[in-house]
C-alpha cells in the first residue's frame, strides 16, 4: 500500500475543516491526531469490507473470540505501519509541520483490559489479520476503561479513564447493527404450533447493544480483522411522562440503568467479585455477539444449524463470556426449535475454553439469588445442562457421591461457571505447558479423568510487530540488517540471529542500541518522575499488575537489603543498579496498595540518600498501560519474572523482554520454563522453588523459623517498622508485616513465600551483577534470547489455535 501525499494532505486540510471549522495552524494536536486516524481508516477501507465480503462469499468457516477484555493500547502508528505506510505518513506529517511522535502521544490508550488477558485477545487480533484468518472479536466497549493510577505522597489514586475525551479515533459506528439483550422477567411455557412446549421470556426489560467496529489491519496482507464492541443504550431513552411531570431525574434514571452496563471496566485483575453489574456485562455482549454471528450463519446458510459447527468456532477467554453456551442453547431450543440432544452435540462442537490462572480467588462462581432473577430462563438451562451432567458421571462413576459432589455445575448455591465451561465445550486449554500440566494433575484433576482428550496446551504469545517493531525500531534495523525482515511475519526466522550472537561488531552495536534505548527512558523518567538516573547502571525491571503472587515484595525486600549492605558498610561492591516498577493495583486490594506505598517509601530513600543513590536508585513508573510499556521493554537489561512458583500461568511480559534483549531473572513458573528450555542456564537467573516444592511446603512451612536463623533477613524484615521508611507512622506497613510472619485475612503466614525464596533470589542477583560486569558476555546472552524467541510469537499461538482447536484456514482476498 502506499499513499499520495499531495492527495493525503490535501484532504487531512479539509477535515480539519469540515470537523473542527479550523485551519491547519489552528487545530490542536488530538484534532490532528483525529483526522490523521480517519484518513488512515479511510485508506484500509476497501480492503475491510471485501475481507468481509471475501468470507462471507465463500462461507469460510470463522473464529469468533469472545473476551470482557481488550487491551488495544494506540491505535495509529499501529495501523500504518502493518499497512506499511508509517514512514509515508510520518513524511506527510512533517511537511505539515507536526511530527509523527507528537501525533502519536496525542492518542489516548484503549485500555479495555486489566492486563495480560486483555493484551492477549489484542496480540491475538493482530495475528490473526496478520495470518488471514477468517475471524472476529466481541467485546464490551467501555466507556471508561482500566483507570488512570496517580501517585499522590506514595499513594496510588485512581482517576476515571477517559478515552473517548477526543472522539473515537478510530471505531464504526453502526447503530443499524444494533440487537436487543433481554434481562429479568418471568418465563412461561406455552404449547407451539407442532403441539410441542415452548419457553418464553415475558415482562423482561430489554437493553440495545449499539456495535462499534475497530479495524485491526493485518501486516504486509490485504486482510482486516474486526473488533467488533458493543455499547449498553436504553431501548426508549428517556420517560416522556415523568419529565412533562417535572420529575427530571427520575424520566432519565432508566436510561442510565442501561447505560451503566458499558459504564466502567472492572479493575480487578485475576480476582472477582459477584458483583450483579459485572454479570449484566457479561450477558449483555455475550447474547449480542451470539444474535450477531447467528443472524450471519442463518444468511449464508439458512436454518441447517448442524452446520454450526463447521460454519463456526467459538474461543472463550476465561469463564467471562461462557454464558455463551446456555445463550447458545436458549436460541437454538426456545428460538429455532431445535431437540436438547441436537443443540447440545451443536454446542459442544462449536465451544472451547481457555483456563487463565490456578488462583481460586479467580474462579468465577455465581449465586443462584443474583443469577436466577436476572437471567431466568438462562438460568433453567443451566439447571438442566447439570441434570443432564450429573445423570451422566452417574453412569461412569457409580456410587462415587464425592466426585459427583464436586463436580455438580450447580452446589452450596453458587454456579460453577468454570466447570459449565468444561462441560459445554470441545477443547480445555491451559496457556503455559506448566499450567496445563497444573490443570490436569491439580485444578482440574477430575475434569481431566473425565475428558481427557478435551485438554490441550496453547502457550502464550505477544505480537513482534507491537513488541519488537513499533516498540523498538532502533534494534528492529539492526536484525533486519542481519537477516532480513521476514521476522516481522514467522518470527522463527530470528534463530538466524545467533550466527551473530558472538559477533563483536554485532555485539558493540547490540550494546549500543540498548544504552540508546535507555536513554531514552531515562529522559522520560527525569520527566516524569524528576529522578536522575545512572544510563550505564543495570536497569532492571518489574512491570506487570500488582499482586501478592507476582512478587513485587520479594523485589522490594532486596532493595531494603541492598540498602541496609550499603549503609552498614559503604565500601561493599555492588554494581550499579536501577529498579524501575510499573503497576497498577485493584481498587480494592488494599495490600497491594500498600506494596506500592512501599515501594514509593524505599525510593523515597534510596534516591535521597547520598551514600546509596549513587549506587541504587528506584523509580515507581505511574499509569502503567500498553503505551508506556512500549517505552519501557526496549530499555530493560532484567527481566524480573518472579512470581511464586505455580502461581503466574504464563506470563506475556516476559516474551516481551526476552524480544527485546533483556535477561530473565526467574522462578520455574508460566513461559519461564519454557524460556529456560530455550536459553539454558547460562542465558538466564533461575532461583527458588519450584511449584512442586511450593505444594511440599506448603503444610510445614514457618517463616519466624526461617527468620530466626537468619538475622540479615529478619533485619530486612523488621525495616517495615523503621521510620526512615515509614515515615507517617511506623505502623503504616503493619499489614505487610503481618502477612509476611503471621497470616492476614485467614492465609497462613507468607502464603507466597517470598521469604523463603530471598536467600536463592539473592544469590541469583549477584549472579547477574557478575555476568553484566562482563560486557561481551552479557551481549552474546541477550542476543541468543532474541534469536531464541521465536516460538514466543502469538503468530505461533494463533497457528496452534486455528490447527488444532478452529480448524480454520487462512483465507486471503487475491
Ligand atoms: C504484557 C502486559 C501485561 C502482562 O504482563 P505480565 O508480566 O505477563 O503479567 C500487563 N499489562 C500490560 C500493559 C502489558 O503490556
Amino acid at each position: 500500500m502506499t499513499i499520495n501525499e499531495e492527495e493525503w494532505l490535501r484532504d487531512i486540510e479539509k477535515r480539519v475543516s469540515v470537523d473542527f471549522f479550523k485551519t491547519l495552524s489552528e487545530a490542536s494536536l488530538e484534532e490532528l491526531h483525529y483526522v490523521f486516524s480517519r484518513e488512515a481508516l479511510g485508506l484500509l477501507k476497501n480492503n475491510w469490507t471485501n475481507t468481509m465480503h471475501h468470507w462471507n462469499k465463500q462461507k469460510a468457516k470463522m473464529a469468533y473470540y469472545f473476551s470482557a477484555e481488550f487491551l488495544m493500547g494506540r491505535w495509529l502508528s499501529n495501523a500504518l505501519i502493518n499497512m506499511g505506510v508509517y514512514e509515508e505518513a510520518g513524511e506527510a506529517a512533517q511537511k505539515l509541520g507536526i511530527n509523527m511522535n507528537a501525533l502519536e502521544e496525542a492518542e489516548a490508550d484503549a485500555g479495555l483490559g486489566n492486563g495480560g488477558l486483555g493484551r492477549l485477545a489484542a496480540c491475538f487480533l493482530d495475528s490473526l489479520a496478520t495470518g488471514d484468518y477468517p475471524s472476529m472479536g466481541y467485546g464490551i466497549r467501555y466507556r471508561y476503561g482500566m483507570f488512570e493510577q496517580k501517585i499522590v505522597n506514595g499513594y496510588q489514586v485512581e482517576k476515571p479513564d477517559n478515552w473517548l475525551e477526543h472522539g473515537d479515533v478510530a471505531s464504526i459506528h453502526r447503530p443499524d447493527e444494533a440487537v436487543e439483550v433481554k434481562f429479568w422477567g418471568r418465563v412461561a411455557i406455552e404449547k407451539g404450533k407442532d403441539n410441542h412446549n415452548y419457553f418464553h421470556l415475558y415482562d423482561y426489560e430489554s437493553v440495545i447493544a449499539v456495535p462499534y467496529d475497530l479495524p485491526v489491519p493485518g501486516y504486509n496482507t490485504k486482510t482486516v480483522v474486526t473488533l467488533r464492541l458493543w455499547e449498553a443504550v436504553s431501548p426508549d431513552g428517556f420517560d416522556l411522562d415523568l419529565f412533562q411531570a417535572g420529575e427530571y431525574s427520575r424520566a432519565v434514571a432508566k436510561e442510565i440503568q442501561a447505560e451503566n452496563i458499558s459504564r466502567v471496566l472492572y479493575p480487578n485483575d485475576n480476582t472477582v467479585g459477584g458483583k450483579q453489574l459485572r454479570l449484566r456485562q457479561q450477558y449483555f455482549f455475550v447474547s449480542a455477539g451470539m444474535t450477531d454471528l447467528i443472524r450471519r450463519f442463518k444468511k449464508q446458510w439458512g436454518k441447517d444449524f448442524s452446520k454450526l459447527p463447521d460454519a463456526v468456532a467459538i474461543q472463550l477467554n476465561d469463564t467471562h463470556p461462557v454464558v455463551a453456551i446456555p445463550e447458545l442453547m436458549r436460541i437454538l431450543v426456545d428460538e429455532e426449535h431445535l431437540n436438547w440432544d441436537s443443540a447440545w452435540q451443536i454446542c459442544i462442537r462449536t465451544f472451547a475454553y481457555t483456563n487463565h490462572t490456578l488462583l481460586a480467588e479467580a474462579l468465577e462462581k455465581w449465586p443462584i439469588n443474583i443469577f436466577a432473577p436476572l437471567l431466568p430462563r438462562i438460568y433453567q438451562i443451566i439447571e438442566e445442562i447439570n441434570r443432564r451432567f450429573l445423570h451422566y458421571l452417574h453412569q461412569i462413576f457409580p456410587g462415587d457421591w464425592q466426585r459427583h459432589k464436586e463436580m455438580e455445575i450447580i452446589s452450596d448455591g453458587v454456579i460453577k461457571m468454570a466447570w459449565l465451561a468444561i462441560v459445554g465445550s470441545h477443547s480445555i486449554n491451559g496457556v503455559a505447558e506448566l499450567h496445563t500440566n497444573l490443570l490436569k494433575t491439580q485444578e482440574l484433576r477430575l475434569w481431566y479423568e473425565l475428558f481427557p482428550d478435551k485438554f490441550n496446551n496453547k502457550t502464550n504469545g505477544v505480537t513482534q510487530r507491537r513488541w519488537l517493531l513499533k516498540a523498538n525500531p532502533a534494534l528492529s534495523e539492526f536484525i533486519t540488517k542481519r537477516i532480513g525482515d521476514a521476522w516481522i511475519k514467522d518470527l522463527n526466522e530470528i534463530s538466524k540471529l545467533e550466527a551473530y550472537a558472538e559477533d563483536p561488531t554485532a555485539q558493540r552495536e547490540f550494546l549500543a542500541i540498548k544504552a540508546k534505548d535507555k536513554q531514552i527512558l531515562a529522559e522520560y523518567i527525569a520527566r516524569h518522575n524528576n529522578i536522575k538516573i545512572n544510563t550505564s547502571s543495570i536497569f532492571d525491571v518489574q512491570i506487570k499488575r500488582l499482586h501478592e503472587y507476582k512478587r513485587q515484595l520479594l523485589n522490594a525486600l532486596h532493595i531494603i537489603y541492598l540498602y541496609q549492605r550499603l549503609k552498614a558498610d559503604p565500601n561493599y561492591s555492588i554494581v550499579p543498579r536501577t529498579f524501575i516498577f510499573g503497576a497498577k493495583a485493584a481498587s480494592g486490594y488494599h495490600q497491594a496498595k500498600l506494596i506500592i506505598r512501599l515501594i514509593n517509601a524505599i525510593a523515597d530513600v534510596v534516591n535521597n540518600d547520598p551514600v546509596v543513590s549513587n549506587k541504587i536508585k528506584v523509580v515507581f513508573m505511574e499509569n502503567y498501560r500498553v503505551s508506556l510499556a512500549e517505552k519501557i521493554f526496549p530499555a530493560a537489561d532484567v527481566s524480573e519474572q518472579i512470581s511464586t512458583a505455580g502461581y503466574e500461568a504464563s506470563g506475556t511480559g516476559n516474551m516481551k523482554f526476552m524480544m527485546n534483549g533483556a535477561i530473565t531473572l526467574g522462578t520455574l513458573d508460566g513461559a519461564n520454563v519454557e524460556i529456560l528450555e530455550l536459553v539454558g542456564h547460562e542465558n538466564a537467573f533461575i532461583f527458588g522453588l519450584t511449584a512442586e516444592e511450593v505444594n511440599q511446603h506448603k503444610m510445614s512451612y514457618n517463616p519466624q523459623q526461617l527468620l530466626a536463623h537468619d538475622a540479615e533477613l529478619s533485619a530486612v524484615v523488621e525495616a517495615l517498622h523503621d521510620p526512615i521508611f515509614a515515615t507517617e507512622n511506623i505502623h503504616m506497613f503493619e499489614p505487610i508485616y503481618q502477612s509476611l510472619l503471621f497470616g492476614v485475612d485467614g492465609n497462613p503466614p507468607d502464603k507466597y513465600m517470598v521469604l523463603k525464596d530471598f536467600r536463592p533470589y539473592l544469590s541469583a542477583n549477584k549472579k547477574l551483577e557478575q555476568a553484566y560486569l562482563d560486557e561481551k558476555k552479557w551481549a552474546k546472552m541477550a542476543l541468543i534470547n532474541i534469536a531464541r524467541s521465536g516460538k514466543f510469537s502469538s503468530d505461533r499461538t494463533i497457528k496452534q489455535y486455528a490447527d488444532e482447536i478452529w480448524h480454520i484456514k487462512p483465507n486471503p482476498q487475491k
